[in-house]
């Protein structure tokens, strides 16, 4: 099949704009789904002003986030049908002969212009919608800190793995693909490994928790359930954001467990232990190495599409140039290939609403429902997540199902635990 540029740049612009106009269809869906009314069940943790607080803070977000979209949908068509792309690679030539430099300067100049574009959304997003409801701890310091270890680490890292691509490409030729594919699992396993470790401390200090109740509550838990429980960690997360988290990390025997000092704060010792419960349950039911599998498989396959077009000389004049370009290639591949991204996401996403509930039906059974229902609520009142998004909105863009979704199968596998025991106590009498 052979297209000429122009057909080509029509099909790009169709793809951005329908996707545009289906996120907006998305995000009207889920404004209309808002109900004024305090859902029943959050009576216990939730008072009217804080829910009506909340209501306040999601519109707020989602006013923002229609504003954003609208701006970067709107740029990116100018730059399209202007042919920007392709000027500004005709501008660069002549000064950078290198196909691997050209490549690396062309998206690092695209690089820094998106981020100073995007700089004042930032600003505001943080310093006065996230303020404005209490949840913003950061301040000019840390946030320019931030900006600029994550210009190094984009420096330092992304162009060392672009560079490396691009030649790969160009050394190589079609059957790059499967060379690359290799390089970046190796690279995801890598990073996966070593991401408590060096990652995170780059922008957060980590301490070990300290003895105490919840320390052995942890401990007597893992044992339980023999979980390979290297070492708990404290982050300091409350130095940018008062919203909370958890998560752990580490392949093989060792596993780190870190908590938000906000986490913490917020929640008792049982509660604490639950949402540990809830990430060991990943961890016992294989999803961390499914999710794992299932990226590497992704990526192999983007690549292999990749391949087929990476050297079309149309994709390039498509964006306005007058000559094949890699890194206008991957431009145009990169929105060309977004209805397929955009399934696949929506695939992993089914798949991790699956595993979520899977998580805390193996919190519910080896630790206990309540306390992990009550961590639930606790940390989405204190988030002020939406608790009644629209059912096309979570199907599109929830990796974790909502809250009241959740509550509910907690509360299915509470019963189906009482009834189990109730079997073996009544074996035990016969
Ligand atoms: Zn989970």
């Amino acid at each position: 099949m052979h297209m000429d540029a122009q057909t080509i740049l029509t099909i790009i612009v169709a793809i951005a704009t329908l996707n545009f106009a289906l996120e907006r269809w998305l995000d009207f869906l889920n404004r209309k789904n808002k109900k004024l009314q305090l859902p029943e069940e959050l009576a216990d943790v939730y008072d009217e002003a804080q829910y009506r607080k909340s209501m306040e803070y999601q519109q707020a977000n989602d006013q923002f986030g229609a504003v954003s979209a609208a701006f970067g949908f709107l740029l990116t068509l100018m730059l399209l049908l202007t042919g920007a792309f392709g000027w500004l690679d005709g501008l660069l030539r002549p000064y950078v002969d290198n196909p691997v430099w050209l490549a690396l300067v062309y998206f690092g100049i695209l690089y820094v212009a998106s981020d100073l574009i995007n700089l004042p959304f930032q600003l505001y997003s943080t310093f006065v919608i996230e303020e404005r409801f209490g949840f913003n701890k950061t301040n000019a310091r840390i946030f320019v800190l931030d900006k600029l270890k994550g210009y190094l680490l984009t420096a330092i890292i992304g162009g060392a793995v672009l560079g490396l691509f691009i030649y790969l490409i160009i050394t190589i030729g079609a059957s790059f693909w499967w060379y690359f594919w290799i390089i970046a699992s190796v690279l995801m396993v890598l990073i996966n490994m070593f991401y408590t470790s060096i990652f995170v401390p780059m922008f957060n200090k980590l301490t070990p928790l300290a003895d105490g109740a919840l320390k052995q509550a942890i401990e007597g838990y893992s044992r339980k359930v023999a979980f390979p429980l290297d070492q708990i960690y404290v982050i300091d997360g409350s130095k940018r954001s008062s919203k909370s988290n958890a998560f752990f990390s580490g392949i093989g025997s060792k596993k780190k467990v870190v908590l938000y000092d906000t986490l913490i704060e917020n929640h008792t010792t049982e509660e604490l232990v639950a949402v540990i419960a809830h990430e060991v349950g990943h961890y016992k039911k294989k999803h961390i190495i499914t999710g794992m599998v299932l990226s590497i498989l992704q990526i192999g396959f983007t690549l292999f599409v990749l391949s087929l077009l990476v050297f079309n000389k149309e994709l390039s004049l498509a964006l306005g140039a007058d000559q094949l370009g890699i890194h206008l290639n991957l431009i145009a591949f990169g929105i060309l290939y977004s209805p397929i991204s955009a399934m696949t996401g929506l695939l992993m996403n089914v798949i991790s609403r699956k595993n979520e509930y899977e998580a805390d039906a193996y919190a519910t059974h080896t630790y206990g429902g309540r306390p992990l229902q009550q961590a639930l609520k606790t940390l989405s009142v204190h988030n002020m997540s939406n608790l009644l998004p629209h059912a096309w909105y979570v199907f599109f863009h929830y990796s974790h199902p909502p809250l009241l979704q959740r509550l509910q199968a907690i509360r299915q596998e509470m019963r189906a635990k009482n009834s189990e025991q109730m079997v073996s106590f009544q074996d035990k009498n016969i």
